[in-house]
């Protein structure tokens, strides 16, 4: 079931980074980076969908590590402080105020910068860890699996996605990133350090349209990519036709499929399951990495 493919790393980049994404959720990135992942011989799963991760529901990975991410949030020593408002006019965020007599920080809009420490005369900023969530990793039979998750009510998971990028630079093979939905600044941290994208797309209206977002996001931030249309049936397809007027090279159909369908809904990896969609699976995987390697070799 497993997938190798000849020449791979004298032709391209030998660890390539490819993020899956898509203009909104229920798409089928999920069911595109699970079984893409569980078809190759070398590739390491990455949830970084932080805020609402599902990829081990499909995987059902034996986690082997756990670690806490945190960021650093500002204290200030009232006996220290003189009021000269420094650290005040510094931040850009609004995330302090002078108040009865009192530099008062609110943690919820504090970017962690550490500005405000850096510029106080008195030294009066000390910073102190605030943990807002967790990444794992471990194993899903011969797939390892990384992800994240960002504790309830806080703001932004970008620096757990941050986090989680930095533990998966260790992986000497194909990385797939499992992209949260849209294009908001999660989406965009998820796919800067990525070596190729690819573009999930539904057929209808709506789908050509969030198929748009996900595009324009892709070429504003210089990025090589492909699409793969999923639930592909015989009516016409706006997404189809989309990638066609934009020159957006098609890398795989996925077809509207019941039995498809049944399996994903019930938490299934389709390529483990059915040796067809492991066929399926492995044809797109070897186009992918073929458009892959052209593009990073021709980025050397
Ligand atoms: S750490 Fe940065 S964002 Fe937070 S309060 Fe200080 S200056 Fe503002
Ligand atoms: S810069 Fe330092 S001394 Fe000045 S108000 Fe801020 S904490 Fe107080």
């Amino acid at each position: 079931m497993k997938i190798f493919i000849p020449g791979f790393t004298d032709m391209g980049k030998s660890n390539p980074r490819i993020a899956i994404l898509s203009g909104k959720g229920g798409t089928g990135k999920t069911l595109v980076s699970v079984n893409l992942s569980a078809v190759s011989d070398d590739a390491a799963y990455v949830d970084c969908d932080v805020e609402e991760p599902n990829g081990h529901i499909f995987l059902k990975p034996e986690w082997t590590e756990r670690m806490t991410v945190s960021t650093k949030l500002p204290l200030v020593d009232r006996d220290l402080c003189t009021g000269c408002r420094k650290c005040i006019d510094f931040c850009r965020f609004n995330a302090l105020a002078y108040i009865a007599k009192r530099v008062v920080v609110f943690e919820n809009v504090c970017h962690s910068c550490g500005g405000c420490s850096l510029v106080c005369p008195e030294n009066a900023i000390s910073e102190y860890d605030n943990p807002i969530g967790e990444i794992m990793s471990g194993w899903s039979g011969e797939t390892k699996v990384y992800s994240g998750i960002t504790d309830i009510g806080v703001e932004s998971g970008v620096p757990v996605i941050r986090q989680l990028l930095e533990e998966v630079r260790k992986e000497k093979g194909t990385v797939i990133l499992d992209c949260p939905p849209g294009s908001s600044c999660s989406v965009m941290e998820s796919i800067k350090d990525s070596d190729y994208c690819i573009l999930v797309a539904e057929p209808s209206l709506f789908g050509a349209h969030n198929l748009r977002m996900v595009h324009h996001l892709a070429m504003t931030m210089g990025k090589s990519f492909g699409a793969i249309l999923n639930k592909c049936g015989v009516d016409e397809d706006p997404s189809e036709r989309y990638c066609i007027e934009n020159n957006i090279r098609i890398i795989g159909r996925i077809p509207f499929d019941m039995e498809l369908g049944r399996l994903n809904s019930n938490g299934i990896v389709a390529v483990r399951e059915n040796e067809g969609y492991a066929a399926m699976f492995k044809e797109i995987f070897a186009a992918l990495i073929s458009e892959v390697n052209c593009e990073t070799a021709s980025d050397t």
